[in-house]
Formats: structure tokens, sequence, C-alpha cells
């Protein structure tokens, strides 16, 4: 796989081999193929991966997949151990190496982002119909697939209905794993909204066993990077929400303090430190509220 330019080299860690860098994540695997999956302290805004990284970060959205696993012990995932290397303690876990089927599954309860784009076009998401009258930030009737191909390095996802997952991987396949993000992200969005947190959409990874052939839901899940979250007391369908991670390095990013531009080719400039610690405590908070317990 190609490596995103602007994404640091990643650390020699002894006894596995780096197999890839994310723009946040890294994948190492074992001698005996099992993968250790690392989660870095960068963040991403207006697709460039930042030169400041935020304190934490990694060890939170790690303890926040995590938490969700424990929460969804009936759905097989692929954590295997948190017993991991020293040097990335707290943000790494070990997991299953999987034959990964090449679909985001998204699911989505409210309408924004690239969603709204197409409901706006078309009047539907991935083919499926929705009502007349939706606005950004709307909370749709009841929750909708919208899978989208994994692009490659430096493209965007593109949206597809459930009939080309289908010609991809099979009508049987597809079909799991369309009920199995549907109900995870229903159940995650019950879960969150009681504890003060909208989660609109969700992306999840899944992938097959090679030995036991049982579908596994793979990546990292409902954290602020491969979800949005807005803060539920501010939630107001008709504009755009902010987002409950992302808002002050994007607030900065766009003011004229930065002096940069999201249409500019050249590569943000660092944070402030303010930036930099509100943000900190945006992970920090959505943890805390999320699973109740103190980082
Ligand atoms: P981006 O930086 O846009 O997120 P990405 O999704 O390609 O890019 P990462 O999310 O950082 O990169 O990398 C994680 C990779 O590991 C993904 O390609 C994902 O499909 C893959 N993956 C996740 N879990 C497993 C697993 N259990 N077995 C095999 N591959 C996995
Ligand atoms: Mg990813």
């Amino acid at each position: 796989m190609a490596e995103i330019a602007n994404v640091p080299p990643a650390a020699k860690l002894a006894g596995v081999e780096h197999l890839y860098s994310g723009k946040v994540r890294e994948l190492y695997r074992f001698p005996d193929g099992r993968l250790l999956f690392v989660a870095s302290d960068r963040i991403s805004a207006f697709d460039w991966v930042l030169p400041t990284t935020i304190p934490d970060k990694g060890r939170i959205l790690t303890a926040m997949t995590t938490w969700w696993f424990e929460q969804f012990a009936d759905i097989t995932n692929h954590w295997l151990s948190s017993d991991v290397p020293a040097e990335v303690a707290g943000r790494a876990m070990v997991t299953q190496p999987l034959e990964m089927f090449p679909v985001e599954c998204v699911a989505r309860g409210y309408l924004t982002g690239s969603g709204l784009a197409d409901y706006q076009a078309s009047g539907s998401v991935c083919g499926v119909a929705l009502p007349a009258g939706l606005t950004n930030g709307s909370r749709l009737p009841a929750p909708i697939f919208t899978p989208a191909t994994k692009a490659d390095v430096g493209e965007h996802d593109e949206n597809v209905d459930f009939e080309a997952v289908s010609g991809t991987i099979g009508e049987e396949d597809a079909n799991e794993l369309r009920r199995l993000t549907l109900q995870i992200y229903e159940r995650a969005e019950g879960i969150a909204r009681d504890r003060g947190i909208i989660v609109a959409d969700t992306k999840f990874e899944f992938g097959r066993n090679p030995s036991s052939k049982v579908i596994t839901l793979a990546d990292e899940v409902l954290t602020p990077d491969s979800s949005r979250f807005w803060p539920a007391d501010k939630w107001e369908p008709g504009r755009q929400q902010s987002s409950f991670d992302k808002q002050f390095v994007r607030d900065w990013l766009t003011s004229a303090e930065s002096g940069w531009s999201p249409k500019s080719d050249d590569p943000p400039p660092g944070l402030p430190d303010a930036v930099v610690e509100q943000t900190r405590a945006k992970y920090v908070e959505a943890y805390e509220r999320l699973t109740g317990r103190t980082f």
C-alpha cells in the first residue's frame, strides 16, 4: 500500500514488522500473524495530517474502542489482547488478522456531509429513498446503511448502493454487513445519546476470520475519528453542527490568525498550545461522558 505524503515514518518496534501507516493509525504484524494495531496522537483536518499532535489522543481513542467492544460482547470483534510493546502502551491492541471486506460500512442516523449532498441532489442516499423536507443535521426516521468503497490513498471514498456491495462481495455477506452495521450503530447511538453525545454517523470495517470464517468487527469503532460526534445539547437541525472534537482545530485553521486556508495547496501550520489543550480536553470529555470512567 502507498504511504500518505505527510505522515511521519513509523517507529521501529522490536518483534513486529511494520505493514502500513494511515493518516492516524499504524499496522504491524507479529511473526505468528497476529496484528498490532497502533493509534498515534496524530490528528487530521481538511484531509491533512496536522504537524501538531494531540497528547493522549491515541490512548483515549484506543480505550474508547475497547470499551465499545465490551458493550457489544455478543458481536465478534478482532481484539485479542492489550498486552503490547511498552512504546505503544495504552494506544495499541493485538488483533486477529482478517480478510477485510473492501467496504466502508457506514450507518447514518442523521443527515449531513456526503449523505446530505446526495439527498439534496437525488432525494436518496446510496439508493435509500428518504422523505422530503430533511435538512442539515436532521434525524432520520430510522438509521440507514450507506456503504462506500474504500478509496486509494489520497482519494475520497465513494458512496455506493447496496446492489454494488452485493455485486462485489455477494448478497449473503452484503446482507450480513448491513444487518450488523445497523444493529451496532442503533445500539451505540442510544447509549451515546443517553450520555449527551449524538453519534450522527459512523463507519465500521469488517473482515472474515480465515480459519473460522466468522464475520468479525475490525478496525477502531465508534470514535470521533470514525464517526461524527455532536454535543447533544447543541444539536439544531438546519445548520452545520459543531464537531465534538475538532471544532477548535477547524475554527482556528480557518481563522485569520492561522494565516492558512483549507483551499491552500500548502500544508497547514502547527496548532497553538491553547487549541491543542482545548482539543485534548474534548477527547477526554467524550471518553469520560461515554464510559463514565475517569481518563
Ligand atoms: P485513513 O488514514 O484514511 O484512516 P486507512 O483507513 O487506510 O486510512 P488506517 O485506518 O490507519 O488507514 O489503517 C487501518 C487499516 O487496517 C485499514 O486498511 C483497515 O482496513 C485495516 N484493518 C483493520 N483491522 C484489521 C484486521 N483485523 N485485519 C486486517 N486489516 C485490518
Ligand atoms: Mg481508516
